[in-house]
Formats: structure tokens, sequence, C-alpha cells
């Protein structure tokens, strides 16, 4: 089996615990107005990476003693596109003593997506909106997988850390960040809340690539407004970082 990978980076710091290894798959099926990684989207390009499961892991145990502390994140696009070749990969990092995180949006729910699931000892869960009219907004697509993918990990009790976005003027309202973090407050999985304020750091690419910026206009997220968002999920008793 062949994993697509859009790029690499060895010494990631900001998906998942510690130092970590990070691979960003090609394709993805939503089309976030924020998305700041519009050249993985297309999961027909070609990508800067084919490699096998095993060719992969002999590229992350070059790093394996500035990893021992962290592990692997497997990222995106979207790495349930490829959750067959992702599956492979993770069973070696077991066998390697490697810690693995799944960067997900939940955006496939199906028998495939299960069984990466339960190979992944961390997922960090991407919920765009728990309000389903807000998700079509921001992705295109319904949120009803990404709360699958929920469900199935509180059911499997695998630890889940949530990754929101915070966008001015769409997910940036207080009555849609509270009804968030009082429904997560049902999940026992989630192990923290993680606020991510937009920013406009990808706006380039589109532009590269030729396509509109629809968020075009809309200020990056203030430092002081994305502390108030935080005190808003740790008032509900959740984790934030
Ligand atoms: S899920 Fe991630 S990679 Fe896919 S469009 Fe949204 S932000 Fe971009």
């Amino acid at each position: 089996m062949i994993g697509r990978i859009h790029s690499l980076e060895s010494f990631g710091t900001v998906d998942g615990p510690g130092i970590r290894f990070v691979v960003f798959m090609q394709g993805c099926p939503l089309r976030c107005l924020f998305c700041h990684n519009p050249d993985t989207w297309d999961a027909h390009a070609t990508p800067k990476y084919q490699l096998t499961p095993d060719e992969l892991m002999a590229e992350v145990l070059r790093y394996k003693s500035f990893i021992k502390t962290g592990g692997v994140t497997v990222s995106g696009g979207e790495p349930l596109m490829q959750a067959g070749f992702v599956a492979d990969f993770f069973r070696l990092c077991e066998k390697n003593g490697i810690h693995t995180a799944l960067d997900t949006s939940g955006a496939i729910f199906d028998e495939q997506t299960r069984n990466l699931l339960k190979l992944s000892r961390l997922v960090l869960l991407d919920i765009k909106s728990l309000d389903n009219r807000m998700a079509q907004t921001i992705t295109g697509q319904s949120n009803e997988n990404t709360l699958r993918t929920l469900d199935f990990l509180e059911s499997e009790k695998i630890p889940t850390w949530i990754r929101h976005v915070v966008v001015p003027n769409y997910t940036d309202n207080d009555l849609l960040l509270n009804d968030l973090a009082m429904f997560l407050t049902n999940y026992r999985c989630v192990e923290r809340v993680e606020v991510l304020p937009y920013h406009t750091m990808g706006a380039f690419k589109y532009e590269q690539m030729g396509i509109s910026y629809r968020l075009q206009g809309v200020e990056p997220l203030g430092a002081v407004r994305a502390e108030v968002v935080r005190a808003i999920f740790r008032s509900h008793g959740l984790a934030v970082v």
C-alpha cells in the first residue's frame, strides 16, 4: 500500500504532546473557509512523497531519539481518506514503541475509520461547529460524521483532544461556544480543548493557486478575545490550552 503524503515535519510541537514527527496526508473531502492548507485538498494531485508504511517508518526512526517523549502525528488534509495506509503505519509505530496521534475532522465514518481510531493512542478531533448549519457553511458538509466519531471515541475510551477554530463573524459567538463547551462535558474521553484563533497566514496560498479566499476581510481573532473564549470553555470545567 502506498501513502500519498503532502509533506513531513520532523520536529512538530503543536500537534499532540511532546516533540512529534508529523505526517500531512494529501487529500481532504472538506473545504473549510479558513483552511490554511488548500494545497492538501486535491486527492489526485501529485504529492511530494509516495511511500509504503515501511518506508515512512524508516524515515520516522531516523528521529526516534528526538521524539521519544512525543511521538508521531498523522494529519492532513484528511488522514481518513487513506485510513488503511495510516492503520498499517500506526501498527508499525506500535511495534516500535512510538506514540501515535491522529489529527482528523472526523469527516468519514466507516469501518476503516473505526479500525484506525482504535489503533490511535490519541485523537485530535477538529470540531468545526456543533451547529450543523454553521458546520455546513464552514466546511461544505454536515457535522454528522464528526459527532458520530466523537461518540465512537467515547464508547472506546480513546483519549481525545478537541480542536476548535474560532473565526470572527462565524464561530466567535458566545452562544455557540457555550453550547459546544456544555456538549463536550458529556464526554469523558475529552481530555482537553484547544482553542485555535483564526489567522490569515494561509491566505497567500489561495492567490498562488488561483482560487478565491472566501474570508477576505475577516480579521484574525485577537489574543484578548482568544483568552475570553478559553475562559468560556474553562467555566464548564474543561481543561483548555
Ligand atoms: S479539514 Fe483541515 S485540511 Fe480539510 S479543508 Fe478543513 S482545515 Fe483544510
